[in-house]
């Protein structure tokens, strides 16, 4: 498989470092609120690159974090004003007392529907879902190893920080130099002043009194974590000190991964015999989703869920596939009307699977299957896979077994339920659609075609879609 690799800044062969198992490490959410399907677009990424990865025989392990400390409002400087919430604010404890919950209680609770979201879009469990508050021991090995190697000291206000210049080559991922960034970058001025270069961050922040959650006692007094801290420490410990392939949103790449990488190579660098000192193989980062040509934010109200998709009576995997019509790579301007047609599309491939499925069954041709697979490996080209489906479908001399089958070989990868509809008995017609079908019938006969597409409309309104095939009128229920 080839992928984008941000720091090569082109499409490379993904080797796997452990021959035959592919490690990837997945940025996973900050639970103090639903994903918004954003967020998920993000989240189907590492999906998509392991059930590539599958289909080629290679086994994946795949871990994702669960951020519920220390992602400050600040963190990626989308937050602070988009959430109207104060820079330096933990998101989770600030939204715990907006809410008057506890910071656990909120962070499980919206956890949970994070798993009940990857569920509906067919996203597929990882093998391990570490959290940040269970992994603080971790950490705090982490920052002591990055003290005795002199890449982190203590500040004045008895916070950690990294030392930003004790890494060459700082910048490499994002291309952001440190001779380049200027003081008071997302920054507040008191943090600036504890530090002895701007550019460095935190690695664990001194807390004062008035914190009375999620704060941890440490050899440096209590505080809590760096967001940065802890998707290095949970990966380490998870892969040791190499894994093949990091995803996450664009907005991930500065300061987070450049920051996460910095701190991963510093504390494994010469921690393997002959080992490379760079952790992360490749570093894959989706482009992010606009909503009717906006960003999605909440102060604006801009931010759709996956359950506002069930809400419409949309089928959350038209979500899915509307995602898979665009390159992981491109920004994407999603729509309500966008969305309704992918439903369609979905329906109409469900019942068309299940017709071909009455068929016997027959081999898919291998100049088809290549077909599918390559625009798969190459960066998943997802757009080029799914028009594959749409010609193989107008394939006259291709046995109707066949088109089943290859739809069916095609799912493992796309993941759109295509043959949830298989074996199903078809719902009666009612008498009432019949009627429509007749007089509609007798419509297009007589060439009046104002007059059939107003019964097809009441049909519609009935909950019945009708197709003109050479056969005829065919009626399928849309609810
Ligand atoms: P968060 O829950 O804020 O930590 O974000 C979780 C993931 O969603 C990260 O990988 C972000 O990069 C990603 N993300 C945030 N906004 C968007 C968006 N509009 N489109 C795609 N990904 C996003
Ligand atoms: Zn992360």
């Amino acid at each position: 498989m080839r992928l984008y690799d941000t720091k090569a800044r082109s499409v490379v062969e993904i080797v796997p470092v452990r021959p035959g198992q592919l490690s990837i490490y997945a940025c996973g959410p900050t639970v103090y609120r639903d994903a918004h399907v954003g967020n998920m677009r993000s989240f189907l990424l590492p999906d998509l690159i392991c059930r590539v990865a599958q289909s080629q025989g290679l086994t994946t392990h795949l871990v994702q974090n669960i951020t519920d400390v220390g992602h400050m409002a600040d963190d990626t400087g989308l937050g602070g004003v988009d959430e109207g919430q104060a820079d330096t604010e933990d998101r989770i404890l600030a939204q715990a007392g907006l809410e008057g919950r506890g910071a656990l209680e909120l962070a499980r609770g919206y956890e949970a529907r994070f798993h009940e979201d990857l569920a509906a879009l067919n996203i597929r469990p990882a093998q391990a879902y570490p959290r940040a508050s269970e992994s603080i021991p971790l950490m705090i090995d982490l920052i002591q190893v990055l003290l005795d190697r002199g890449h982190a000291y203590v500040g004045s206000d008895g916070s950690v920080f990294f030392d930003a210049t004790s890494v060459a080559d700082y910048g490499a991922l994002s291309g952001n130099r440190l001779e380049d960034l200027r003081p008071g970058h997302r920054f507040t001025a008191e943090m600036d002043s504890a530090k002895r270069f701007h550019a460095d961050w935190a690695l664990w922040k001194h807390a004062g009194d008035s914190r009375t959650q999620l704060v941890w006692e440490t050899p440096w007094g209590r505080g809590y974590p760096g967001w940065h801290t802890e998707c290095s420490a949970m990966s380490l410990d998870q892969f040791g000190s190499s894994i093949d392939v990091h995803t996450g949103g664009i907005d991930l790449r500065f300061p987070h991964h450049e920051d996460e990488r910095a701190q991963s190579n510093a504390a494994s660098a010469g921690s393997v015999a002959g080992g490379s000192a760079e952790v992360v193989q490749h570093w894959v980062h989706g482009e992010h989703l606009l909503f009717a040509g906006r960003k999605m934010s909440k102060s604006t109200g801009n931010v759709v869920l996956v359950r506002d998709l069930v809400d419409r009576g949309l089928d959350p995997l038209s979500l899915r596939l509307a995602f898979l019509q665009h390159r992981y790579r491109q920004q994407f301007n999603l729509t309500w009307e966008v969305l309704q047609t992918a439903d369609g599309q979905l329906r109409r491939w469900r019942e068309r699977v299940a017709e071909w499925a009455e068929a016997p069954s027959a081999p898919i041709p291998a100049d088809l299957q290549a077909a599918f697979e390559l625009p798969c490996q190459e960066d998943l080209d997802t757009p080029r896979a799914l028009q594959l489906l749409r010609e193989a479908e107008r394939i006259e001399d291709l046995a109707d077994g066949a088109k089943f089958e290859f739809f069916a070989w095609a799912d493992q990868i796309l993941g759109l339920d295509l043959v949830r509809d298989v074996g199903k008995a078809p719902q009666p017609v009612p008498e009432s659609v019949q009627r429509l079908m007749e007089e509609r019938a007798q419509a297009r006969l007589d060439k009046l075609w104002a007059r059939s597409d107003e019964l097809r409309d009441a049909m519609a309104e009935l909950g019945w879609q009708v197709r003109d095939t050479p056969e005829g009128q065919q009626v399928t229920p849309t609810r």
